[in-house]
This record gives C-alpha cells, structure tokens and sequence, in this order.
C-alpha cells in the first residue's frame, strides 16, 4: 500500500495538526520539482506560494479543526519552475491526529473537465440531431397518413378498374371467375342453388361488318344497358367474352332460370335499338353437387352452343 501510495497518480501528503510535514509521494516531489536526493521540505509552508500559506492557515487549518475535511480547495504549489495551481482534498485521521491529503494538479484536471466538456458537445450533438431526426420522422409520418387515406381511395378505384370492363362498365372475366368461385363455396356450404346463363350476340361479326366497329361497340353497350336492367339487383351480370355475356342468378334453380332468360331473349329481340335490331342465342344449366368452376361453365356454353347450332335467338337449359 505504502508502495502504491509512493506511486499514486496524484500527489499524496501527510500533515501533522501544525502543518509539519510527516511524508509526501513521488508525484507531488514530481509536482514540486524535487530531485530524490533532495532535502526534503519540513513544513506546509515551504510547499506552497505566499497567499496560499495565509489561505492555507486562516482557511485550512480551521476547516481541519471544525469538520476534519476540506473538499477541493485551490492552492498554489511553489515550484522550481514556478507556481503549480493545484486542487486539494484532505482529511484529518481520527486515530492519530494526522491529515491525508490528496493533491492533483490543475492542469490535470483541466485536462479531464475539457474532455468531459468535449464529450458533453458531442453528445449534445448527438441529441440535436436525433430530435431533428424525430421531427423529419414525425412530418414523415404525418404525410404517410396523410396519403394513406388518398392510397386507400386510389386503391379502391384500382380494385373497381380491374374487376370492370372498360367498354360497357359491367364486371369483366375475372370478376366473373371470382364471383362464379363464390357461389361455388357458396354452393358447397349451404346448398344454396343459383343458375349460371350464358348468352351470346347472334351474327355479331356482320353487324360490325355492315355498321362499322365502333357502332358494334354501341350495340355491346346498350346490350349491357339492358341486361342489367333487366336482371335489376337480383343477379350478377358479367361480359366475359367480345360478345358474349354472363348471369349468375342466386337462389334459382334452371327452370326459373330458363324462364327468366327465355324473357330476356325476348326483350332484346323486340326492343328498339339505335341502329340496328340484334338477337342473342342463350344456355342455361344450374349449380350441381360435384360441379366445378369448369364443369358448370362448360354445361352452359354446351347449351349456348345448343341454340346456335338449332338456329339462334333462342334458349337451351342443360
Ligand atoms: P355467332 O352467331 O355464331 O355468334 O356469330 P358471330 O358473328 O356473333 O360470332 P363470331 O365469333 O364469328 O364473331 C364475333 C365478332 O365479335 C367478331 C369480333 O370482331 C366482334 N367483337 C368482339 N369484341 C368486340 C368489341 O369489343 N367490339 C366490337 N365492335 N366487336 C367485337
Ligand atoms: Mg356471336
Ligand atoms: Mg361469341
């Protein structure tokens, strides 16, 4: 310990009660200049500057006597080279009247107030630019939820545009398939039986022919005016193909349907149209147990085609 003592880091003395000095450690001989061979100083005074001796006995000493501490007072050390400003805690030992002191000079722990002063930027730093930081991420998120209401709008209408034909507004095939693959489960779960009609412009290809394209593009919409007027709301209605049409009746069975489509065929046969009459050839077949998705649609395009192949404008329930 005493060896530890000798080579502490900070100087290290032993006063008696009336500032003669007992023992001191090399890093305060350091401190002081003094060679090893060196007499060495006898008294308190002798270490220190002129107004640290008035400080040291009207200042130090009573604090001694009072409390038996003093905390980081300021003395000037005298050395060869000068004066050292040092800081000083010391404390009276009980057991034998003696005072420990322990000194480090001042700038030695300027040095440690400036990194701790640098540190302490740094970190201020460090926090500035975090809460800037955080304020860029609040205003990002404020516009994320801010567009997240616009997206889901945007979203929507994507959702609408990509199950909708453009042409006439009706659900497009993929709408369709989605819808038939619902009344499927639909089907499985609880039995509930729907029909599915197909139904296809007769001669279609000559209306184009004679009339032009984009008149044929008038006749599919008001084709799809129609259906789904005609359906109102207890159906689905669907083009799946050019021209070619799809109605899924819930909760019907194939003679209701056919009736139903037999009625339809008839309509568009006698409506009046903007510029030419046309006809459609229509297959009926209702859901089964054990249908699929293709089996169901094959029944009622077989059907379809029933009614083309025995002359058109007509209908056929498989
Ligand atoms: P069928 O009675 O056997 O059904 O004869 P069709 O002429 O109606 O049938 P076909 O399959 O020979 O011709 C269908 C025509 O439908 C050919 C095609 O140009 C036309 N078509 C398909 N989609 C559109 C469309 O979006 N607009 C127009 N104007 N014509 C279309
Ligand atoms: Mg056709
Ligand atoms: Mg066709």
């Amino acid at each position: 310990m005493q060896e530890q003592l000798d080579n502490a880091v900070c100087g290290y003395l032993i006063l008696k009660r009336d500032g003669q000095v007992i023992a001191l450690n090399q890093a305060l001989k350091k401190m002081l200049g003094l060679q090893d061979d060196q007499e060495l100083p006898n008294h308190m005074h002798q270490l220190l500057s002129i107004s640290s001796r008035v400080y040291f006995q009207t200042y130090f000493l009573p604090l001694i006597d009072t409390k038996g501490f003093v905390s980081e007072i300021y003395l000037n050390l005298k050395s060869k080279t000068g004066k050292v400003p040092v800081l000083m805690n010391a404390v009276e030992k009980p057991e034998n009247g003696r005072i420990e002191c322990a000194i480090i000079e001042m700038s030695v722990r300027d040095r440690y107030e400036q990194e701790l002063l640098q540190e302490q930027r740094k970190l201020e730093k460090i926090v500035q630019e975090t809460d800037r930081a955080n304020v860029e991420l609040q205003k990002i998120l404020r516009e994320v939820e801010d567009n997240k209401e616009e997206l889901y709008m945007l979203n929507e209408q994507l959702q609408r545009l990509v199950l909708t034909d453009a042409l006439t507004g009706l659900a497009n095939r993929r709408h369709f398939d989605e819808e038939l693959f619902e009344y499927m489960n639909l089907y499985e779960e609880n039995k509930s039986g729907f029909s599915l009609i197909i139904f296809d412009i007769d001669f279609f290809k000559k209306v184009n022919d004679t009339f032009g394209h984009q008149v044929g593009d008038i006749v599919l919409q008001e084709l799809s005016v129609k259906a789904q007027s005609h359906i109102a709301v207890t159906g689905f209605v669907a083009r799946i193909g050019g021209e070619e049409f799809a109605v899924i009746m819930p909760n019907k069975r194939a003679q209701e349907a056919t009736e139903w489509a037999e009625a339809f065929r008839r309509k568009i046969e006698e409506s009046s149209w903007l510029h030419t009459p046309i006809t459609i050839s229509v297959g009926v077949t209702d859901g089964r147990a054990d249908d699929t998705r293709e089996t169901i649609v094959k029944r009622a395009d077989d059907a379809l085609y029933n009614s083309k192949e025995s002359g058109r404008n007509r209908v056929t329930c498989y």
